[in-house]
């Protein structure tokens, strides 16, 4: 009897599920993969193209071409409801889709900050207020990115525009950094200065004093003055307002607090933490619910909680692959080790990169190069040449 395999998500765990079914093709598992888009943003490429140094193709997996690959159906429309008690799934397209095991790999997104603004009714307020970008969700940031891009042509020359971060961790450095490098190269004519809001009393919550030192250093010679210990509350005219009431002036507003749950999955049947993320065991089957599963950011492992990382995705990936397999034969689970410290690779947007990884850090031009590579060949591995 044929199993109905449903892939929620083209997110890196799911490639490595992809990948396996091609590697070792099953005639009694019929996959099916539905995601808003064809290509899948490869999260260690995003401040390499932030910077200009590649273009967005060159960071996306195609999922169209690896489904070919794996013999799975790709439908390019994402899911909007699902079933827990009728196993079933429904697209933004209307179409409905019944599973007998299924796996949701469908990443993360945040919480967009208040807008305050008094003098909207007069007429004045919308155009006072800075530019957002909201780094989450990864997969539609090149709409945003462009969208701010195109603002930024228009600027008068000689203007002086603040760049603003709110979030301290990994991503709003980094991002910060890569905006700030791509800005100046693509108008030099304008005062760029970049300041950054971390709630937290240090960058890098979580990592060793060396990689935080490191990042201090690398922002202070990209020019960002850093906030620590203040929160960005709300969008306001001219700025950002911090919990405090102090306004920080800002023309453009990058958004990268800490990632939360999709809300869709709010009005499912399916258990959620805190956050809106989906409670898995170590097997990454979802607590409570027999063949379905979750992996990435969307799945909260109770059994230790994961900072939301790319790479824990990319580690979850094979033993997904596997559990996913055996759930279909009704074979028993694996459980997924998470691995007690992981390599983070921080770009700094001037042709250097950080080396972070519990009390170890390093930074150089050459380790810009070996993030590089790393990602090209991961890049590759999903995106053989004869899919080009
Ligand atoms: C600016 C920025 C930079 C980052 N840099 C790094 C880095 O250098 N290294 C690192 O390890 N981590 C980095 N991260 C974190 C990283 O992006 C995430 O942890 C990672 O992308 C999570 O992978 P995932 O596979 O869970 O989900 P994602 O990569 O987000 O993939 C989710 C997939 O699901 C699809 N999808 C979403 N909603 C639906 C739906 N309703 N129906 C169907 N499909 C849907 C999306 O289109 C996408 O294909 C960064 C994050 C940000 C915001």
């Amino acid at each position: 009897m044929t199993r109905q395999l449903l892939l929620i998500g083209a997110g890196h765990a799911h490639a490595f599920v992809l990948e396996a079914f091609a590697q070792r093709p099953d005639k009694t598992v019929s996959i099916t993969v539905v995601s808003d888009s064809p290509f899948a943003a490869y999260s260690g490429s995003v401040p390499a193209w932030l910077s200009g140094e590649c273009t967005l193709r060159e960071t996306q997996m195609d999922i169209a071409a690896l489904c070919q690959r794996a013999g799975a159906r790709f439908i390019a429309s994402p899911a909007v409801e699902f079933s827990t008690s009728e196993r079933q799934v429904t697209l933004a397209d209307g179409s409905v889709i019944a599973f007998d095991v299924a796996s949701f790999n469908v990443g993360s997104t945040l919480t967009l900050p208040q807008v305050i603004d008094p003098q909207g009714d007069a007429g004045i307020g919308a155009s006072a207020l800075p530019t957002l970008l909201a780094m989450r969700p990864l997969s539609s940031l090149h709409h945003r990115w462009q969208a701010l891009r195109e603002e930024v042509a228009q600027l008068p020359a000689g203007a002086r525009q603040s760049v603003v971060s709110v979030g301290g961790g990994a991503a709003g450095c980094e991002t910060l950094m890569s905006v700030l490098a791509q800005l100046h190269q693509q108008r030099p004519d304008i005062h760029w200065q970049g300041e950054l809001i971390s709630a937290a009393d240090t960058l890098l919550p979580g990592a060793g004093w060396l990689p935080r030192w490191l990042t201090a250093r690398a922002l202070t010679r990209a020019g960002v003055r850093v906030h620590t210990g203040v929160r960005g509350r709300a969008l306001v005219p001219g700025g950002v307002q911090t919990d405090t009431g102090e306004h920080i002036e800002a023309d453009i507003l990058l958004w990268a607090t800490g990632a939360v749950g999709q809300t869709w999955l709010q009005q499912t049947a399916l258990p959620l933490d805190e956050q809106g993320f989906i409670p898995v065991d170590a097997s990454l089957e979802v607590t409570g619910q027999p063949g379905i599963f979750a992996a990435g950011d969307c799945a909260a492992l109770r059994s230790s909680p994961l900072p939301k990382a790319g790479v824990y995705a990319v580690r979850m990936g094979p033993v997904l692959a596997e559990n996913l397999r055996a759930a279909c034969h009704g074979k028993p689970l694996t459980p997924w080790q998470p691995p007690r410290r992981v390599l983070a690779l921080i770009g700094t947007g001037d042709g250097r990169a950080i080396a972070s990884r519990g009390a170890m850090g390093f930074s150089g031009r050459w380790v810009w190069q070996w993030k590089k590579r790393i990602d090209a060949r991961f890049i590759a591995r999903f995106n053989p040449p004869f899919n080009d």
